[in-house]
């Protein structure tokens, strides 16, 4: 019997970004694999990072890092949550990594010298890791970040072109995304720009399948078939991905266009119909919330919400998983001089950050969540200014702070370890990835998550600092999760406090709708409790 052959689907994007080609791959992949198929993602991104974990989140959005440790691209995130595929290294490529790795085969002799070149070395580095990604799985989607028409994604758009040819018209299916906006003055749908990018992509050689037309109101017949006209495509292939209230609506409102059933005609796939009841009673419960909960987010990147994706959909699961919506204000910690804005949130949380600024704001929050007693979450960095008001203004070490934000500080509560000093310099400080830490029995922690030993994901340099340990235990801090040998601490908390936890991983990296993150679920609950006695 001959394997079946592995399917690939290649999204790419045209007119301007940020229209959502990786909610609309990650929705893509829910309905493949509600028909059964086990899917995988790739995620290839044309700078020359050669990863985002030194770019600004202000720019590039939050960094999704995996279980494997490595930082990546945030629509990672959205694949994870949408499907049941588990992130890692393979799963995102930059242009930065393959020049490298091409500029590294180069330098080792691997080209026997030749001349190298875009095509065919660049090209096949790409193709190879598209390869890679599909390795194991019935049906891999490739997204190409950046929008066609950018210098920078050439390489990648000529390596899918000669893709199909090498593995078979059959088993390919290119869809592109574009926007079809609504002129007001004249009221009507305009298909020029999209015309012009799906020229710009046959320009490359390629033809996409299915065109997936980013509006706000559905097309009708007339604008599909005028597309379908100009663009080459059957009608039924041009499908409306209209504004949905709810991200977690889009693989609902994807199949009653039929997406689902196009691509697997297109792939010649044969499969039941998808089984959706799983996404059906999501929507159900997330259109019939009980309650509102408002959770105040004290961050320094408050300017650009993607910069907490993660956190912001886990916070959401944790509504899910308490039958309340949430709502999240974020307030910039540079400029929160009166914490009195913070007493009508039902919860309060410091997310992650890097860097000194805006760090007095956030010690500032957390003294009021203390004190007011206020659910509070924070997480990383969040966390580590936990530790630093807590020595601060319970511990009386007046001075007491990171390293990080003030390096000659008398009390260095949060500090480089020292093994991590004897490598400084080489780059390789910061710990990333999953990693397992034991919970302390009759804390918060252990019975959020029922269990003793947990595995969750990091990313940080500084650590709590180890000879602090009993000074601040003795003043009531709460040492509640540590790693397997007692060394790091994990997790810490507050007694005599509503909620009150600081987490030195990530766990919003996973959380799921179908799955919230139990810490985010005991802390959506504490802050449902508040809102229930403030608004009763
Ligand atoms: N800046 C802190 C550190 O490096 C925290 C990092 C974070 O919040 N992800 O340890």
């Amino acid at each position: 019997m001959t394997a079946k052959p592995l399917k690939f689907i290649f999204v790419t994007g045209g007119v301007l970004s940020g229209l959502g080609k990786g909610l609309s791959s990650a929705a893509i992949g829910s309905l493949l694999e509600a028909r059964g198929l086990k899917v995988n993602f790739l995620k290839l991104d044309p700078y020359l990072n050669v990863d985002p974990g030194t770019m600004n989140p202000i720019q590039h959005g939050e960094v999704y890092v995996t279980e494997d440790g490595v930082e990546t691209d945030l629509d990672l995130g959205h694949y994870e949550r949408f499907t049941h595929m588990e992130a890692n290294s393979r799963n995102n490529v930059t242009a930065g990594r393959v020049y490298d790795s091409v500029i590294g085969k180069e330098r080792r002799g691997e080209y026997l010298g030749g001349t190298v070149q875009v095509i065919p070395h660049v090209t096949d580095e790409i193709k190879e890791r598209i390869h890679k990604a599909g390795e194991n799985v019935d049906l891999l989607i490739v997204e190409v970040g950046g929008t066609v028409g950018d210098i920078e994604s050439l390489p990648f758009l000529e390596a899918i072109r000669q893709f199909r040819a090498d593995v078979g018209r059959e088993n390919v299916c290119n869809v592109h995304l574009a926007l079809v906006p609504f002129i007001a003055a004249v009221g009507e749908l305009k298909t020029k720009p999209l015309q012009h990018s799906v020229k710009e992509l046959q320009s490359v050689g390629i033809a996409p399948d299915i065109i997936l037309c980013r509006t706000d109101r559905y097309l009708p017949r007339s604008v599909k078939s005028k597309i379908g006209l100009f663009c080459n495509v059957d009608e039924d292939a041009v499908v409306t991905a209209k504004d949905v209230d709810n991200i977690y609506e889009l693989p609902l409102a994807f199949n009653e266009e039929g997406l689902d059933e196009k691509i697997t005609r297109v792939l010649g796939i044969w499969t039941g119909a998808p089984n959706l009841g799983a996404w059906e009673g999501l929507i159900r419960s997330l259109k019939a919330p009980e309650a509102e909960v408002r959770i105040a987010m004290v961050g320094k990147y408050v300017d650009l919400s993607d910069a907490y994706k993660s956190l912001n959909e886990a916070l959401y699961h944790g509504g899910i998983g308490n039958r309340c919506s949430v709502k999240i204000d974020y307030l910039d910690s540079e400029k929160l001089t009166d914490t009195a804005v913070l007493s009508r949130a039902h919860g309060i949380l410091v997310p992650h950050g890097f860097g000194s600024r805006g760090a007095a704001g956030k010690i500032e929050a957390v003294r009021y969540a203390r004190e007011q007693k206020i659910p509070f979450f924070g997480i990383c960095f969040g966390m580590q200014i936990c530790v630093i008001e807590f020595a601060r203004n319970v511990a009386g070490l007046k001075s007491a702070n990171s390293t990080e934000v003030d390096a000659s500080t008398p009390h260095p509560v949060i500090d480089f370890m020292s093994e991590q000093r004897e490598i400084e310099g080489t780059g390789g400080t910061m710990r990333l990835g999953g990693y397992p830490c034991s919970l302390r029995e009759g804390t918060v922690a252990h019975s959020a998550y029922g269990t003793f030993d947990i595995s969750e994901r990091h990313r940080h340099r500084y650590e709590f600092n180890p000879e602090y340990r009993e000074r601040l235990e003795n003043a009531g801090l709460m040492l509640s999760g540590s790693s397997p040998d007692g060394k790091l601490v994990e997790v810490v908390e507050i007694s005599d406090h509503p909620w009150f936890l600081g987490s030195q991983f990530h766990p919003e990296f996973k959380s799921t709708p179908f799955a919230p993150h139990p810490l985010f679920v005991s802390f959506i609950r504490a802050a449902r409790s508040r809102s229930d006695r403030l608004e009763h």
